[in-house]
Parts: structure tokens; C-alpha cells; sequence
């Protein structure tokens, strides 16, 4: 439910309601919209005659009920669009984001050379693994807390805020300290506990879309997040299991588009892990900015056949380059322009 109060309701009014609210032990979230206050009401039973009562309650214009299971993601509750700020980077307010950089981070020379050519290309943020989760435990699985320094010094270099991966709650605060995007991967995406951890950071958190989750669930997980008082979440489409074996995965543009109407959180989109063929990734890339996307991660690595993850999808540093006016010429259709840097101030 949610309780839309009067433009002259005052402080005593909205007190009046979340103490009913407590009574019946549930939560009033109070969200300011452009004319009016909302109290949007989480709970797991509201009585149907609290509604109506409040109805009743002075300062209350009037109550609506909330039918999607995703209360504080959905644009029921939050009709405006949410603009999550990157260390500056704006996420979401119109302006498309790209991440790019390798899946892993390997070395100093290999993330340094991604960082300097990524920002160069127009990059707006550095992606890089530091823990990697991998399908085999025989397979590279990140340089752990050395990854995370060498992406700080990648940051420090080019002023690229960096996105790196945290996989369990225990980790969260090590991670926190050198992420500036927190991102949640495709197989933790139901990890409740990480998402509660995550979300009690406050900090911007990127929760990629399980392979196996529906819409729902996916913005369920999120709802977890927002739910420890978190609201800066940025969805991430990253192809889905299908019965397809062509493409590692199947990009759901759809839920792209679907997720910019039903949720105001930003979106964005992934194609190198959406169809893990490097070849595929730009015209998938300019699909899901033309599908409405707020950005893209896109894995670019200066030799992917060394790589020593994801190889086959990542992109080299020229096709990276050769990619991004493309990607400023759909934005453009859309309305839209590619986010420029952060920090300009910083020399290559
Ligand atoms: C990644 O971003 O490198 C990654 C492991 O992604 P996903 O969780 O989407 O598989
Ligand atoms: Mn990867």
C-alpha cells in the first residue's frame, strides 16, 4: 500500500501514520515526489480496513494498493526515475555509462594498459575481478586483496572509478574499501546475506541478473538491498540459460525494457557475458542502449587469447575504441549522450 498525503500535510500528520503503522508492525518508507509525500508501507500482511482508515486520517490524500511483490524497486511506490552516483558519476539521470575492462584482473601491466586505453577510448568506469567466481575450482579465480590494489592504482592513474566483484558477506568490508561499485555476480544473485551486507555498505552496488532468475526474483534481490536503506542499486541484464547453446547466454533485451518500466532503479546492460562471442558484443551493445539501457559493461583485455578468463568475449583495446562513437551515435538517437569521466582533471 501506499499513502499519498496532502500537499499541506504537516510533520505531526506523517508522524500519525507511521505510528499506526507500527501497531499493526509495519514499516512507513517515506519518499519525497516532486508535489506530494508517499509513505510507502512494507509488511508482510496490511489489514484491509488500515487502509481504509487511513483514508480517513487527516493529511491524507489518499491510499493505493501496491500489487507488484517488488514494493520499494517498483515505480509504484517511486514513479521518478532513481540517479545512483558513482564517486560522480551519475548513473540513470540520462547520460549512458560504460564499463569497461577485463574480466579478471591479471597483473599490474595488463590492468594498467586496459585502464589507460579504456579511458582514453571514453570509458566512463573500470571493471576488473579481484575474486572471481568460476564454474571450475581448477580455473584462475582472481589475485584477491592484490587485485583490489592494483585496481585502486588503475584508479588513481586515470580517475576511473572502479567495479569490482564481492562474493561472500565476509569479504564485504575489505571489498567496499577499494570498490567504488560493488558488484554483485550472476551466481550470487540469491545470496540474501550478501545482499543484506552489501546493502548495509550504503555504497552503490551492481546486481547482475541471475542466469536462471526471473524478472521477478531478480528485482526481489535488489528489493533486499534497498530494503537495508540501500537505494543505490544498478541492475545489470546479463543473458539468461535458455535452451539456445549457440550463444553462451540469451540477452534478454526484454527485460531491459521491462525493467525501465517497472522499476526506477537504473539498468544496464552486458553483452560480452550476454553472448560470449566478442563478435557479438557491439551489435548487442547498441541493441540494449537502443532498448533503453542507463550504461553497458562491456570485457576488454589487450590480448584475449592470453586471457585467463573469458578471453573469448572480451574485446581488444582497438575494437573497444572502434566501438564507442558507435555507441555515442545510438545514444544519440535515443536522446541520450555516453557519460564523460569522472575525474577530467587527470593527464594521460
Ligand atoms: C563478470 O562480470 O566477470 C562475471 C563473472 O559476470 P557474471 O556474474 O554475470 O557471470
Ligand atoms: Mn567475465
Amino acid at each position: 500500500m501506499i499513502v499519498i498525503m496532502r500537499s499541506s500535510a504537516t510533520q505531526e500528520h506523517i508522524d500519525t501514520v507511521l505510528e499506526r503503522l507500527q501497531e499493526h508492525d509495519l514499516k512507513g518508507h517515506i519518499i519525497h515526489g516532486e508535489e506530494r509525500m508517499i509513505v510507502g508501507v512494507i509488511g508482510a500482511f496490511i489489514p484491509p480496513a488500515l487502509r481504509e482508515d487511513m483514508e480517513r486520517f487527516p493529511g491524507v490524500q489518499e491510499t493505493m494498493r501496491v500489487t507488484r511483490p517488488y514494493k520499494l524497486t517498483g515505480r509504484e511506490m517511486h514513479p521518478h526515475d532513481t540517479i545512483v552516483d558513482v564517486s560522480g558519476i551519475k548513473v540513470g539521470g540520462g547520460d549512458c555509462v560504460v564499463i569497461a575492462g577485463p574480466c579478471a584482473v591479471e597483473s599490474e601491466a595488463q590492468i594498467m594498459t586496459t585502464a589507460y586505453a579504456v579511458r582514453e577510448a571514453g570509458a566512463t568506469m573500470l571493471r576488473g575481478g579481484a575474486f572471481k567466481p568460476r564454474s571450475s575450482p581448477y580455473t584462475f579465480r582472481g589475485l584477491g586483496k592484490l587485485g583490489l590494489e592494483l585496481l585502486a592504482q588503475a584508479r588513481a592513474a586515470t580517475g576511473l572509478p572502479v567495479v569490482t566483484e564481492v562474493m561472500t558477506p565476509t569479504d564485504v568490508d575489505l571489498v567496499a574499501q577499494y570498490a567504488d561499485l560493488l558488484q554483485i555476480g550472476a551466481r550470487n544473485m540469491q545470496n540474501y546475506q550478501l545482499l543484506e551486507e552489501v546493502g548495509r555498505t550504503g555504497k552503490p552496488v551492481l546486481l547482475k541478473r541471475g542466469m536462471s532468475a526471473t524478472f521477478d526474483e531478480w528485482l526481489l534481490s535488489a528489493e533486499y538491498i534497498v530494503a537495508q536503506g540501500n537505494p543505490n542499486v544498478i541492475l545489470c541484464e546479463r543473458g539468461i540459460r535458455t535452451f539456445e547453446t549457440a550463444t553462451r547466454n540469451t540477452m534478454d533485451l526484454n527485460a531491459v525494457a521491462l525493467a525501465k518500466r517497472r522499476s526506477h532503479l537504473p539498468v544496464i546492460a552486458d553483452p560480452s557475458h550476454g553472448t560470449g562471442k566478442w563478435y557479438l558484443v557491439q551489435p548487442l551493445a547498441l541493441a540494449a542502449l537502443a532498448a533503453g539501457a542507463d550504461g553497458l559493461a562491456i570485457e576488454v583485455h589487450p590480448d584475449p587469447d592470453r586471457a585467463r578468463s573469458d578471453g573469448g568475449q572480451s574485446l581488444t583495446l582497438e575494437n573497444f575504441a572502434a566501438l564507442m562513437p558507435r555507441l555515442a551515435a545510438v545514444t544519440a538517437s535515443v536522446g541520450k549522450r555516453v557519460a564523460a569521466a569522472a575525474m577530467q582533471d587527470i593527464r594521460l
